[in-house]
């Protein structure tokens, strides 16, 4: 979608908006597939409401992105533009055992941040890649850790109230992959509190976990990271492979030859592709195991 008219391109600057015209999210994701739309960057969170209402009054539908590296988007033109926090600097501020980190703010970088203040807790989510919003969003995890673990509480931008709120802990639900955050909520910041232990502990453990990751995970071609969750007691990645679907394609769509769950893009694969791939595994899965395995990834259809 490309923002034409002038009287609202006049309030996107006035609210500080950095808009890039027909921007390639392929460019800006980690599958490297994705269409054209503009791009609306925000540097001050208290101007999220009024962007928020400004779009909702002209009938432009928006989408949220953090990092890119958990979306698949669909193809061509797209019908709604996105909007990208732009992270303050500094975008993690260390108090004792309290870590306030803001949501544009890179993950592995917050937890390299905390580290340094000897806070750990984190290592295990050291290689997941992308932003602390999404991770948030996704209550990203791996190696036995969970973010959501660590928050105490969030700053969120919710629409349905089109205001910005705090929420606490015990309101919000953090499960496996999955968050009790409305759709059209944005996470701003959150305020963590993390362990203290000593720096060498905390960088051997993420030394183990880089191991781990760049054992088993293929770290040098374009993936989002797990397509599908694991069910309940198995394993989404045992499955696929289970079948001998390493290498499977469709076009330039393929299931990883050293991880299973990871489909990558091996060279101009499509969003179409990516879908096709989905299915047709899917469809072998739940032939063999009768089991319905359900996206890990985020879909933005057009
Ligand atoms: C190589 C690789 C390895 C990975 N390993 C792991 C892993 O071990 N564990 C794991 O959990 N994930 C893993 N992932 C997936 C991904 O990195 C995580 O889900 C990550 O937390 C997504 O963050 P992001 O900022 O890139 O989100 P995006 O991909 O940009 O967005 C994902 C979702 O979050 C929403 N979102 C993003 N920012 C915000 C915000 N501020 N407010 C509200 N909503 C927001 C988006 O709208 C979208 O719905 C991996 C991915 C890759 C490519």
């Amino acid at each position: 979608m490309r923002i034409e008219s002038p009287h609202i391109l006049r309030a996107l600057g006035e609210l500080g908006v950095e808009r890039r015209p027909a921007a390639s999210l392929a460019e800006l994701t980690s599958l490297g597939i994705g269409g054209t739309t503009d791009l609306l960057r925000i540097r001050q969170h208290g101007h999220l409401p009024a962007l928020v209402r400004l779009l909702r009054d002209e009938g432009i539908e928006h989408r949220f992105l953090g990092g890119g590296t958990n979306v698949l988007i669909a193809d061509g033109e797209l019908p709604w533009v996105v909007l990208q926090l732009i992270p303050p600097q500094p975008d993690v501020v260390v108090e004792g055992k309290t870590v306030w980190v803001d949501a544009a703010a890179d993950l592995g970088r917050a937890v390299t941040t905390c580290a340094r203040q000897n806070l750990g807790g984190m290592e295990g989510l050291i290689g997941v890649p992308g932003s602390v919003g999404g991770a948030l969003r996704m209550n990203a995890g791996a190696y036995g850790t969970e973010i959501g673990r660590f928050v105490r509480e969030v700053e969120v931008y919710r629409s349905a109230k089109g205001a910005n709120e705090t929420l606490r802990e015990g309101e919000i639900c953090f499960e496996y992959r999955h968050t009790s955050f409305a759709p059209g909520d944005v996470m701003l910041r959150a305020r963590l509190e993390l362990p203290v232990r000593p720096y060498e502990e905390i960088l051997a453990g993420i030394r183990v976990c880089n191991e781990k990751r760049r054992a088993s995970q293929p770290l040098n071609q374009k993936s989002a990271g797990c397509i599908f969750k694991n069910p309940p007691g198995g394993s989404a990645g045992r499955m696929i492979d289970g079948l001998g679907l390493k290498g499977f394609r469709v076009g330039d769509a393929m299931v990883s030859d050293r991880h299973a769950n990871f489909f990558v893009n091996s060279g101009r694969a499509s969003c179409r592709d990516m879908l096709g791939l989905i299915a047709e595994v899917r469809a072998r899965v739940r032939a063999a195991h009768g089991c319905e395995l359900e996206e890990e990834v985020i879909i933005w259809n057009a």
